[in-house]
């Protein structure tokens, strides 16, 4: 029996992936990447944006024919997608089989045998449950991994769904979570990613004095940890004590993700974002000093329901004095159920466009001369995987993010070598192995 799975959104669903794998291959299902030759295909979902659902809702119809002409296939919806909508999904594409949520994958091989019996559409999402056993996982890559840390978040940005759909923040006990690096490294992976919501809260809700600069300063302890990276952060939670385990420990990437979704103080309120530009400021200047290479990357919201003309150029402004070394841009959508979805919005679509185009504009003029900076230094790449940019190239990622394009041989792949650089573009940088 074959599975088919496509993951949309964030790297935890792309870890979630690998759990539904790990699930199924227990039971003796073989992983496939040809959707016509699967006997499950599962779509494990992103709600994140009103665009990510529309997207979803074409890829389900898409399926109608393949459901049609194939006899036992099943359909199964995991994810944000289908722990916040749940029965209506089925209700709405009645070729749905199996709803299952992002708390009881381990449910699933279950969900299927229930299927194949009672011959009805199953849909299971629980609001917990989760298993925190991190081991159970089936890596997609040889060298490198993401480890969860937290579960679910507790901030409810305005504009955010994730609290209602992925439930309270839960962290994950330190001893379980290096347990689990250590059997990933003695298995060949060398670059570890730490991931939750907003890891900076890591700690929080344990019955122990660890934080996050804790834990980051225990699992970067680990022998033969080469690489490790971590997402997402909040800016409220950033602490310096975060600041300087990343500057004290070599193998702690040089690259820090801060969302500031706007420079604007009073749009900043209305997203619920608990600080205000200038407290951002204040952390990026502290990372600016104590670790002078580090890039700097993140979220903007632009054309949130209120965000006058004045509130944007205060957003531009900070992206001009910040220099950020690239940003995620996007325009506004309302998410159902949100605080932010229920605000009058007033700016017409065009205007909202104008902002878009405007920052992205600005943006990549910056990312452009940032990157031009690298030009004629050494660094050390890991190297992830062919190029996309030409036959002979392999791509490779600095420690502080930056993408790398060189020429080398595939058997590169999953070890670090130096690099110069010696050419750059606005998202990635050209370069050439030196060692
Ligand atoms: S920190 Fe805010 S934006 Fe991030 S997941 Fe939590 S509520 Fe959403």
């Amino acid at each position: 029996m074959k599975v088919f799975i496509e993951t949309f959104g964030c790297q935890v669903n792309e870890y979630d992936s690998e759990r539904i794998l790990y699930y199924l291959e227990k039971e003796g299902y073989k992983e496939t990447k040809i959707i016509e030759k699967s006997d499950i295909i599962i779509l494990n979902t992103c709600t994140i944006r009103e665009n990510a659902n529309n997207k979803l809702y074409g890829h389900i119809g898409n399926l109608k024919k393949l459901k049609e002409k194939t006899p036992g296939l099943l359909i199964c919806i995991g994810g944000c997608t289908a722990q916040s909508l749940k029965e209506k999904l089925i209700y709405d594409f009645p070729i749905i089989d199996i709803v299952f949520g992002t708390h009881n994958i381990s449910e699933l091989p279950e969900l299927i045998k229930r299927k194949n019996l009672e011959k009805k559409s199953i849909c299971s999402v629980p609001k917990e449950g989760f298993d925190y056993d991190l081991d159970k996982f089936i890596r997609t890559s040889s060298f490198r991994a993401s480890i969860p840390v937290t579960i679910g978040c507790n901030n409810f940005c305005s504009y955010c769904i994730v609290p209602y759909v992925r439930g309270k923040e839960i962290s994950i006990e330190p001893a379980k979570i290096v347990r689990s690096i250590k059997k990933l490294i003695a298995d060949g992976v060398i670059e570890i990613t730490l991931l939750g919501q907003n890891v900076n809260s890591y700690g929080q809700d344990l019955n122990s004095s660890i934080d996050f600069a804790g834990l980051l300063d225990e699992v970067s302890d680990i022998t033969g940890l080469r690489r490790l990276k971590f997402m997402t952060s909040h800016p409220k939670d950033f602490s310096p004590k975060i600041i300087n385990t990343i500057k004290n420990k070599k193998n702690i990437g040089n690259h820090i993700h801060l969302p500031i979704q706007s420079g604007s103080n009073k749009i900043l309120k209305v997203m619920n974002r608990k600080y205000s530009r200038e407290d951002y400021l204040k952390t990026i200047n502290l990372i600016r000093k104590e670790i002078p290479d580090c890039s700097i990357t993140t979220d903007i919201i632009v054309g949130f329901p209120g965000e006058s003309k004045e509130d944007f150029q205060e957003t531009i402004d900070i992206i001009k004095k910040i220099r950020f070394n690239r940003a995620f841009t996007f325009i506004y959508s309302p998410r159902n159920g949100t605080k932010a979805s229920m605000l009058k919005d007033s700016t017409p679509q065009y205007i909202k466009k104008k902002f878009f185009s405007e920052l992205l504009e600005t943006q990549n003029k910056i990312s452009a001369e940032t990157n031009k900076e690298f030009i004629d230094k050494k660094f050390e790449v890991v190297v992830e995987c062919k190029s996309t940019k030409k036959a002979s190239f392999l791509r490779g990622r600095l420690a502080n993010n930056t993408l790398v394009n060189f020429n080398g041989p595939d058997l590169l792949y999953g070890k670090i070598v130096t690099v110069k650089i010696i050419g750059s573009m606005n998202f990635f940088l050209l370069g050439e192995i030196v060692k």
